[in-house]
């Protein structure tokens, strides 16, 4: 597990980190993008070039928003 996309991201979707990922993990939810944990490799390039601030590491994520780990996770076990 990795890095997290949270709540700023909804209905932002501005899509940046989608280009700067080197190792394209990051898809496109309806509301939102997510982070698939099992592929990131905590590079960190996504975090710097979200221009809203959405994306936290794992540990770093607000308790508020400690929920979108599950919903990245969830996002991904559908597939
Ligand atoms: Fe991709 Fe790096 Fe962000 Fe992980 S930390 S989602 S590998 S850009």
């Amino acid at each position: 597990m990795a890095f997290v996309i949270t709540s700023a991201c909804v209905d932002e979707k501005a899509a940046e980190c989608v280009e700067v990922c080197p190792v394209d993990c990051i898809k496109e939810g309806e509301d939102q993008y997510f982070i698939d944990p099992d592929t990131c490799i905590d590079c960190g390039a996504c975090e710097a070039s979200c221009p809203v601030s959405a994306i936290y590491y794992i540990d770093d994520v607000p308790e508020e928003e400690k929920e979108y780990i599950q919903k990245a996770i969830d996002f991904f076990k559908k597939g």
